[in-house]
């Protein structure tokens, strides 16, 4: 596990929770690499569906995505938490 490389997705919006999904299958199943995602928040909700929440016709809980149950089913760690810098490490060669 400490010699696998580590691929951090941040956000698990659209675009980060299908590319999370796909490398956990593809890389984590098989402990090809460590695959975690971090988000701010707990769950996912596809935000074309914000407006039928908020006029109530839908149920957000019964629609939103649990980070944690989706990243097991798919081999993948969450971390929740946010993004607030990066720090670059150069190693000499
Ligand atoms: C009301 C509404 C309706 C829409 N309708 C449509 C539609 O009909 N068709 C369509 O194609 N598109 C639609 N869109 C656009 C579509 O939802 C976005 O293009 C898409 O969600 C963008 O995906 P994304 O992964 O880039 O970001 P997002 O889906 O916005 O996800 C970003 C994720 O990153 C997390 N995050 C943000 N900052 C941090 C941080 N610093 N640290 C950790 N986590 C962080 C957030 O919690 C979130 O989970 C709509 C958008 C809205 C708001």
């Amino acid at each position: 596990m400490e010699n696998l490389h580590h691929i951090v997705v941040v956000g698990g919006g659209a675009g980060g929770l299908e590319l999370v999904t796909s490398l956990g299958n593809k890389l984590g199943k098989k402990h090809k690499a460590r695959v975690s995602l971090v988000d701010a928040g707990l769950t996912h909700i596809w935000k074309p569906l914000l407006h039928e929440v908020a006029a109530g016709s839908l149920d957000a809980s019964s629609n939103e995505i649990n980070y944690r149950a989706h990243a097991r089913k798919h081999h993948f760690e969450f971390q929740l938490g946010r993004l607030s810098g990066l720090i670059a490490v150069i190693k000499p060669l």
